[in-house]
């Protein structure tokens, strides 16, 4: 076991930004004052893992894992070396304005405004080292590696016995979906919900609205099989969506009809295909919530008549995450066992096959990857 002083080796999937993935060796350094060093067990494939691959900017891929806590830095309290914890991306200041307004997910620090007066939420400069170059980690993370450095905050510790695999997707695809239904739309008993697309994210939308009380779930996909998973999730309704309906006049349609011509309360998008981005607003009733999931980049054109009458839409960052509020929420909502996180699990991969992790998700082939970096932690993995 490396000294908590010393650099460690690592492997790592690295991109230089020009769409390519190289597994590469990298040395972590020691953390510095309020880091946390960690031994990554397990990371989740996201869609944002492929986008990531042509950011322009050389860093280690994955933002969604869960390790154990190889060593502390100076400052940290409540953190301790052999602890299992999950990573989230919020990584909130607690100082900024949005922080102290409880938008924790969307911290001034985190998005990079003022860093001369909030600094920034990655570990310290240099504190990734691929050959002499320093590199940065995706979202802060960068969970594609045998070792990541995070800020302490970035940090949340595991009740007893919850698997790394499970914790690892907490990180991003269960807190955005769960989050985007109980913390921004706040879905209430009985109301109607649709979700256009049910991949990793669209899947926890639906199992939130299905634990806030919701009475119809409707979800749509382009696929027969995400639709099978959407219903063991929670989805009282599938639409497989045709791909040559531009004015999706078809899914309107049908979402009027399960709704006796009135349109859902609740209305969101997961795929983060720009071309989407506004179809919430048709599905929703006039004073309905629409909402896009996490961003999608593009010029789309909207008409004010379809914001009418009363009708919101928001572009929701992470589900609301507030990290310290949330993850707690998580572990009990699992330990209830309403929340089901393990069988999203599909497909299990190497570091080496992180690439072929990415295009079985691009595929279809895969529902949820998770990538295992260590040896002794994955008894349970397939
Ligand atoms: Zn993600
Ligand atoms: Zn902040």
């Amino acid at each position: 076991m490396p000294r908590a002083s010393q650099f460690v080796e690592s492997r790592a999937a690295i991109t230089t930004g020009a769409g390519d993935l190289l597994l590469q060796q990298v040395r972590v350094a020691p953390p510095g004052p309020d880091e946390v060093r960690i031994r990554v067990v397990a990371a989740g494939v996201c869609h944002t893992d492929h986008a990531s691959l042509s950011w322009g900017r050389t860093m280690v891929l994955g933002h969604e894992g869960a390790g154990i806590i190889d060593a502390v830095g100076p400052g940290v309290t409540g953190l301790a070396i052999g602890q299992p914890v999950c990573l989230n991306w919020a990584i909130p200041c607690g100082a900024c304005p949005q922080c102290a307004r409880g938008n924790e997910h969307i911290c001034d620090r985190t998005h990079g405004r003022w860093p001369e007066r909030f600094g920034t939420s990655a570990a310290h400069a240099g504190s990734t080292l691929w050959g002499d170059q320093a590199i940065d980690r995706s979202f802060h993370l960068g969970v594609f590696s045998d070792f990541t450095i995070v800020r302490k905050e970035a940090v949340s510790p595991l009740p007893a016995g919850m698997g790394l695999g499970e914790a690892a997707l907490l990180g991003c695809a269960v807190m955005t979906g769960v989050g985007s239904a109980l913390n921004v739309a706040q879905v209430r008993p009985g109301e109607t919900v649709a979700v256009v697309g049910c991949g990793g994210v669209g899947l926890n939308v639906i199992q939130g609205a299905r634990i806030a009380g919701a009475s119809r779930i409707i979800a749509m996909d382009l696929r027969s099989e995400p639709l099978e998973r959407a219903r063991h999730f929670g989805a009282t309704d599938g639409i497989l969506v045709q791909s040559d309906d531009p004015a999706f006049a078809d899914q309107i349609g049908k979402v009027r009809a399960l709704t006796d011509d009135y349109g859902v309360d609740v209305a969101f998008e997961a795929t983060g295909s720009a071309r989407l981005s506004f179809l919430p607003l048709h599905l929703v009733r006039n004073g309905g919530r629409a909402i896009q999931v996490s961003g999608s980049h593009g010029a789309v054109t909207a008409h004010m008549p379809d914001f009418m009458w009363d009708k919101s839409y928001s572009t929701a960052l992470y589900g609301g995450c507030c990290p310290t509020r949330d993850f707690p929420r998580l572990f009990t909502m699992m330990a209830e066992n309403k929340l089901h996180v393990s069988d999203q699990i599909t497909h299990h991969y190497g570091l080496e096959s992180a690439g072929q992790a990415i295009s079985d998700m691009l595929s279809g082939v895969s529902g949820k990857g998770v990538i295992w970096l260590t040896g002794d932690d994955h008894v349970s993995h397939a």
